[in-house]
């Protein structure tokens, strides 16, 4: 838990958010300003700056976020059409939330490159 980060605020629930799954490594939330019809964020519990900052120790929670999309993207009915899943990653990733997230974006086609 990283006092100031705001996703570490919403693992602890002192700022709500709608979740969408929860075991006991990892958080799914909807995207409070979504870019698509379906917009949810996967994060690790732990605090985890960026994938940057990810070590080898980390394999199996990243894993497990990436699976945690997979199962997500079924339950909310988008597997078969398809959907995007980004990490954004320091500055020129675009990051602007620094804990670790992935983003599932979903109920559209999404062109490629991406801006
Ligand atoms: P990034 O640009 O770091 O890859 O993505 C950060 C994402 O977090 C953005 O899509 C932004 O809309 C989302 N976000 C920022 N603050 C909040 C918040 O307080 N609640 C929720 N649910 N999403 C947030
Ligand atoms: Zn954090």
């Amino acid at each position: 838990m990283e006092a100031h980060c705001l996703f570490c605020k919403i693992v602890a629930k002192t700022i709500p958010a709608k979740l969408a799954y929860e075991d006991e490594r990892v958080l799914a939330f909807h995207d409070i300003n979504p870019q698509s019809p379906v917009h949810v964020l996967v994060i690790p519990k732990a605090h985890m700056t960026s994938l940057a900052h990810s070590t080898p120790d980390d394999e199996a929670l990243l894993g497990h976020c990436l699976r945690t999309v997979a199962t997500l993207a079924e339950s909310l009915g988008v597997a078969h059409a398809g959907y995007r899943t980004v990490i954004n990653t320091g500055i020129d990733g675009g990051q602007t939330v620094h804990h670790l997230h992935v983003h599932l974006l979903a109920g559209r086609a999404h062109g490629w490159p991406p801006g």
